[in-house]
């Protein structure tokens, strides 16, 4: 038997189970091997019967001397009923149905693990797990530090803990992927005994060092593939954009607001970057509302003044409408030649024109600027000379997608990249999963903005929230009411159109109001967005497609039913949706229950997102909030994507490793390593 020997092949596993295994993705003896359990049960502690107390749990050793089984009638049970002595007493034992232990554990050597119960006739040992003791031989499942593993279906950790210890000796095939010298100054566990001690340690803190060692290894991986991959990025060649300093200048005197410094800063370090021959790689984290349009804004105009190309990818077709139309504007006096791609739309400036046409304008130069969905992403898009690329709400898309685009231009050079960004990138993120991006922050929101003010609403309080929301629109302002998330669109389809019926019948007959979500005709879509913009609506009734990006200055009131169905950093995101300009804006977070959850709670109290952020990851872990699932980087990597400090040595020990050796040499396993790490992940 060997390391890479299929699962099926062991003799002890069985088509059913090489099933089972299969569908956690263990394949091999080796994929066994480092299948890790998830915590211990400490039973290392043997107590002696003549010290067991009533209602704790006990592990304990001795003989039992009698044992028969019954049925009760009364119960449909079967009871097996024992003996039990350890030299210093005697204590009954109590199974339900397992007649089967009768026979098996008749003057057996044994070890039992359960919790101690009253009787009518005193204490007794309750349904315990046992094991027949083997002398000579550790025990397996008692009387140690027990490993549990993340169990699945008819498959227990018991069977799992049989099996792997039965594949143990094949550890002596591994070949440690980590330099000596490395191992040896950072104090690190050898593979071979790391294996060991993870499955079956001694101590919890022998385990512990087992897995230090193996967080230790992936996050250095980690690191060592977002280091090379930014030496690749740099030794790549992208067009260098000169800056053009006076049509920036002209363009920040056309707008109608001064930029806010963190806002020049960040354009001034792409605009840098550009200018330069490598390819850019950057991330432009903000708040929402705090003004990334503007800034990527800045580095598309001087790319389409340079003559090249640049591509602007969203997540949805109503942001992608939406910023066709913002750069519309932005661009009015610049003369771009500016197209809308999606499954719905395609224009190129004022003019709809079908998509074939706009395909080949756009290979042959007559595009600047291509705005679109994951539509941009298919292969018969094909641009002539594409040298800038941004993805908005970047965490939206999947990792491949993101990747997809920045290949997309089957050109010698690379385009620059940049993407937008509301999600806070905790430093530990930005070192790992981000690890290749520079990044540039927008630090506050625009001067003029005033926190909105943020409300729970309870089934009370509803009437009055209308109330608002009319005196709202008299003075001109507009208001979002958002239906709340359901898993299928059909329902939520449902849900919205009721809605919309209520208060536009009911409740406001009065106002003019939209109706918007994602199974809308194009056009509908279009018209409603466009109606809503141009203040020919004054409420917009939605489902959360309008959760990223859009941006109407006017809208003060932003209005969320079934609040405590959305998540945290989504009801941010909703909620940014409104105090977009100088004036005092409203979100109510609507109810049925009396008591508000603790993510409304936390909205309510706090309007950062980067704070909230926090809060979200301690209330969801990494995995989900930040997309991190999605990666699929290995498990204890995820688990230590908290553990700055690990990060942070990992990320120097490679460092120093690739100044000394770039390519890796006479480190094979290290670079097999790492290329198992680009097939598995999706990191770009
Ligand atoms: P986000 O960062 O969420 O994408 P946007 O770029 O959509 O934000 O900007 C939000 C709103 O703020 C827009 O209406 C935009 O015109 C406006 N804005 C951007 N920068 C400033 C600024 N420096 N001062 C005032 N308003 C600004
Ligand atoms: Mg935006």
């Amino acid at each position: 038997m060997d390391l890479e020997t299929p699962i099926e092949a062991v003799p002890r596993i069985g088509a059913a189970y090489a099933r089972k295994l299969k569908k956690l993705g263990l394949e091999t003896v080796q994929d066994l091997l480092f299948y890790f359990p998830h915590r211990y049960e400490n039973l290392s502690q043997i107590t002696p019967v003549k010290e067991v107390k009533e209602k704790t749990k006990v592990c304990l050793q001795g003989k039992i001397t009698e044992i028969s089984s019954h049925p009760t009638f009364r119960h449909r049970l079967t009871i097996t009923e024992a003996l039990f002595q350890d030299g210093t007493g005697t204590l009954k034992v109590v199974w339900f149905n397992q007649p089967y232990l009768a026979e098996e554990l008749l003057n057996q050597e044994v070890y039992l693990a359960g919790r101690i119960k009253r009787g009518k006739e005193g204490i007794y040992l309750s349904s315990p797990v046992q094991e027949k003791v083997k002398k000579g031989e550790e025990s397996l499942h008692l009387a140690r530090l027990v490993p549990i593993y993340p169990e699945t279906k008819g498959l227990t950790s018991r069977w799992l803990r049989y099996i792997i210890k039965s594949l143990l000796p094949v550890k002596k095939q591994l070949k440690d992927p980590l330099p000596p010298e490395i191992r040896k100054k950072y104090k690190l566990l050898s593979l071979s005994l790391a294996i060991d001690a993870i499955h079956f340690p001694q101590s919890l803190a022998k385990a512990e060092k087992a897995r230090a060692r193996f967080a230790f290894e992936e996050l250095f991986i980690l690191q060592l593939q977002a280091l090379q991959s930014k030496m690749k990025n740099a030794s790549q060649s992208a067009s260098a954009i000169p800056i053009d300093i006076p049509l920036v200048q002209k363009f920040v005197q056309s707008l109608d607001f001064q930029l806010t410094p963190s806002q020049k800063k960040a354009a001034w370090q792409i605009l840098k970057d550009l200018a330069k021959s490598q390819p850019m790689s950057r991330l432009l984290e903000g708040d929402v509302g705090s003004g990334k349009t503007v800034v990527a804004a800045m580095a598309v105009l001087n790319t389409a003044h340079a003559k090249y190309q640049a591509a602007l990818m969203v997540p949805t077709s109503v942001l992608a409408q939406q910023h066709f139309q913002t750069f519309s504007r932005l661009f009015q006096g610049f003369r771009l030649k500016i197209g809308l791609l999606t499954n719905e739309a395609s224009r190129l400036n004022r003019r709809s024109l079908p998509p074939e046409e706009l395909l080949e304008k756009l290979a042959t130069g007559k595009v600047d600027f291509l705005i679109g969905t994951h539509s941009l992403i298919q292969n018969r898009v094909q641009f002539s000379n594409l040298a800038l690329v941004i993805i908005d709400e970047q965490h939206r898309f999947g990792v491949r997608q993101r990747a997809r685009l920045k290949k997309v231009s089957g050109q010698k050079t690379v385009p620059h990249f940049l993407s937008l960004t509301a999600t806070p990138i905790p430093r530990t993120l930005a070192l790992t999963l981000y690890g290749d991006l520079d990044l540039s922050l927008l630090t506050e929101v625009p001067a003029n903005r005033l926190p909105v003010q943020t409300k729970i609403i309870g089934p009370g309080e509803k009437s009055a929230s209308y109330q608002f929301i009319r005196q709202e629109a008299k003075a001109r302002h507009q208001a979002f009411i958002v239906c709340p998330r359901i898993e299928s669109e059909e329902e939520a389809v449902k849900t919205v159109k009721a809605e919309y019926k209520k208060l536009s019948r009911e409740i406001f007959p009065e106002l003019k109001i939209g109706l918007l979500h994602g199974r809308l005709k194009p056009a509908e879509k279009e018209k409603v967005i466009r109606d809503f913009q141009a203040h020919r609506l004054q409420i917009l009734v939605s489902t959360s497609v309008i959760e990223v990006g859009i941006d109407i200055p006017r809208a003060t009131v932003m209005m969320i039913e079934g609040a405590e169905r959305f998540g945290l950093a989504q009801l941010h995101q909703l909620r940014g949706r409104v105090g977009r300009s100088s004036r005092q804006s409203f979100c109510f977070l609507s109810t049925e229950f009396t008591t508000a959850n603790r993510r409304l709670r936390a909205l309510v109290n706090c309007q950062d997102g980067f704070e909230l952020a926090e809060k979200d990851l301690e209330l969801r872990g990494p995995g989900d909030i930040y997309g991190a699932s999605q990666w699929g980087i290995p498990d204890l990597a995820m688990a230590n994507l908290n553990n700055l400090p690990l990060i942070e040595k990992t990320r120097q020990v490679a460092k120093e490793l690739l100044a000394k050796n770039p390519e890796l040499q006479n480190l094979p396993l290290l670079r097999q390593k790492l290329k198992l790490l680009q097939k598995t992940t999706h990191l770009e």
